[in-house]
């Protein structure tokens, strides 16, 4: 018989039919508390909490001077039964046969209130609080809906390189490694490589992880961050935002219906994102930065919006927002000049509403190819890096659009975390790699 057939999972005991039935269980002790020959003792498994009673004249002198000793998140090993008791969270108790302590642990440091770094120095045990348990169950479920969006929609999944021989979003913030004795990058975005990968298959994603030396230590800002980025061609700049707006809504959907609990824990009523349909508001460029300015906000025509701006055009929203049309100076080489401005790139930012600012980077892609190496000579890269892009438009070039999206960014405004350190396990930002 196998390990795993031998015990009952903790949801077992709030069965209808467990009533006066035998379990065995494991687990995490998550209190403990003894009085006068009864230890009481809440454990929990990946599938729930229970509460157990042991008394001394049952499971023996021995068994019990060791179960007292058990410290919280040590581990221990029940057999018992299930019976009613209104004072139990769900009615339940088991009545136990036998305790087994298997790991007797030592104090658990995490219990006084702590300072932001002290838990963040112990974020390997600080994982383990409800809060954070229900946040990467819902993280799980995102990654699995977009998933599940891309197969339906017959996207398919690709794994781009991670380390590469140049920068593609421009040197300022790349992580430079050692690759051998010359210079590597570890991967901004994998954009030009699923460009590369829509001539096959037309339609492709991939969801790696992207690196940035960020300088500016923000609540939005990781140096490591899930990059969930789609390609499409055949698609303008209007056809990829009613693909994204389709996306958006259908992920909040059904993470509304797969994880209702948690998403109330964390203080997000599902009904909220069911409520958000598409289509979302389309803003120009130009007209938030005329709105912006008679708001008082020293921008003009060619600033770059920051938090604060983002933050004022969408504070009273309910549903996301796209800002499209920006100047080609503030925006990548790699995206399309506007058919009807030439100053403006066809390009559009998902703002999320409540003020939690930017979530998706999207655009056409630039395919003349005179146009595109001009571009990429005015940001002052060396030309040869970039042949094998421009290959691209050599051989088969088609128009297409893609975008690129944080998962951590996405998870911050659904969940409604102050900083987005809470919404990854091991958050890396300037300051801080470990643990
Ligand atoms: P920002 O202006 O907020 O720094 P960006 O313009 O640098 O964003 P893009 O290069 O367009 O962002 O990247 C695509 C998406 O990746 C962004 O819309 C955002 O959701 C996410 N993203 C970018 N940088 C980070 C980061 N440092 N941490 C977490 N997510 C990020
Ligand atoms: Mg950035």
């Amino acid at each position: 018989m196998s390990a795993e057939e031998r015990f009952d999972p903790i949801s077992r005991v709030g069965a209808p039919d467990a009533l006066g039935q035998a379990v065995r269980l494991r687990g995490w002790v998550q209190r403990s508390r003894s009085s006068g020959g009864i230890l009481f003792l809440q454990i929990r498994d990946r599938t729930g909490l229970a509460q157990v009673t042991a008394k001394r004249d049952r499971i023996g002198d021995a068994a019990f001077d060791s179960a007292e000793h058990v410290q919280i998140e040590g581990t221990v090993e029940i057999r018992g039964s299930v019976a009613e008791d209104q004072r139990a969270p769900g009615g339940r108790e088991v009545r136990a046969d036998s305790v087994t302590v298997l790991s007797a642990g030592e104090p658990f440091p995490m219990f006084q209130e702590q300072t932001e770094e002290f838990l963040l120095d112990h974020r390997h045990l600080a994982i383990r609080s409800p809060e954070l348990v229900s946040v990467f169950r819902v993280k799980a479920e995102l990654l699995g809906a977009f998933r599940r969006f891309f197969e339906r929609d017959d996207v398919l999944e690709i794994t781009p390189p991670i380390l590469t021989g140049n920068p593609a979003e421009g040197g300022a913030e790349a992580f430079e490694i050692d690759y051998f004795g010359r210079p590597g990058y570890l991967s901004q975005t994998a954009q030009l490589y699923l460009e590369a990968m829509i001539a096959p298959h037309e339609r492709v994603y991939a969801i790696t992880p992207s690196f940035r030396a960020e300088k500016s230590r923000t609540p939005r800002h990781l140096t490591e961050f899930q990059h969930l980025e789609g390609e499409l061609a055949w698609t303008d700049l209007a056809g990829l935002m009613q693909f994204i707006e389709r996306m958006v809504v259908d992920v909040l959907h059904d993470l509304a219906k797969r994880r209702p609990e948690e998403l109330k824990r964390l203080g997000r009523a599902p009904e909220e994102l069911r409520k958000i349909e598409a289509p979302f508001e389309r803003l120009r460029y130009a007209d938030a930065i005329e709105w912006l300015a008679g708001q008082g906000f020293p921008v003009t025509w060619g600033s770059d919006l920051g938090t604060a701006e983002e933050r004022a055009l969408t504070l009273t929203l309910e549903r996301p927002l796209f800002l499209t049309h920006f100047p080609k100076e503030i925006k990548a080489f790699y995206m399309a000049q506007s058919p009807d401005d030439p100053r403006t790139v066809e390009a559009a930012d998902l703002l999320a509403p409540e003020g939690y600012g930017e979530i998706v980077g999207a655009s056409a892609r630039e395919t003349d190819i005179a146009r595109l190496t001009e571009r990429i000579r005015a940001t002052g890269a060396p030309l040869e890096e970039y042949e094998w892009y421009l290959d691209l438009r050599r051989h088969g070039n088609v128009p297409h659009a893609g975008f690129g999206l944080g998962i951590e960014r996405i998870l911050r405004w659904v969940l409604r975390r102050e900083h987005i350190r809470d919404t990854t396990p091991f958050p890396r930002t300037p300051a801080r790699h470990t643990p």
